[in-house]
């Protein structure tokens, strides 16, 4: 399993593609603005194939290129039920919008513990509310790989202050992310990686933070 990052727009927003070489079969999570022509040339490059469009929530800086990803990749778009509302209606979620940004309807509804595959790797969806109710992250337990969103970041974690956020699940999936081995590589939806040992202070975020 092979992984590439590209942040892209206005606040550095990471879009990632996760893909397997031997069967050239590759995801794209999260679609912030002007990061198609990029993707775009890798997946060709590649020689890619693209099953899935996969969001870990559904704020405008993630979700700004995903008509247009669809519409050339032609791919279903996944996302949780609590997330749908703002990539149907981008704006719905109650953030300024600050250029307009094009509806699209997801085509599968992604649940916490549902395992999907991509050839021979696995990744689960871990369910993290707080930064917004339909934050998940992707954890491939085998490989050790973490896509965490905007829930957490290195040395940080997404904003508890929006319209969409509840601070006190915040806390809980800070708490059950800690909770995984820390080995596990973590790519977030802004800046630079991490791993979950760097970040314990996880476990103590309600203290930390409330
Ligand atoms: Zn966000
Ligand atoms: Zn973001």
């Amino acid at each position: 399993m092979m992984l590439r990052s590209y942040p892209s727009g206005p606040i550095e927003t990471n879009s990632y593609i996760i893909f397997c070489e031997k069967s050239k079969k590759a995801w794209i999570v999260d679609a912030p603005k002007d990061c198609y022509a990029e993707i775009k040339i890798d997946i060709e490059i590649l020689g890619l194939t693209v099953e899935k469009i996969i969001l870990t929530h559904s704020h405008w800086d993630h979700i700004a290129d995903l008509r247009v990803l669809k519409d050339h990749f032609d791919c279903p778009v996944l996302v949780h039920k609590d997330d749908a509302e703002n990539v149907i209606h981008p704006g719905a979620d109650g953030l300024p919008l600050y250029f307009k940004i094009e509806g699209v309807q997801p085509d599968e509804y992604l649940v916490e513990g549902q395992i999907i595959s991509l050839n021979d790797s696995s990744a689960k969806i871990i369910h993290t509310p707080g930064h917004s109710r339909g934050s998940i992250c992707l954890y491939f337990e085998e490989a050790r790989i973490l896509i965490s969103g905007d829930t957490l970041f290195k040395g940080s974690m997404g904003r508890v202050d929006l319209p969409t956020s509840e601070p006190d699940r915040m806390w809980d999936s800070l708490e059950r992310l800690s909770r995984l081995p820390s080995e596990v590589a973590v790519y977030p939806g802004h800046g630079t990686s991490t791993t979950i040992g760097m970040e314990s202070w996880m476990k103590n975020a309600k203290n930390l933070f409330s």
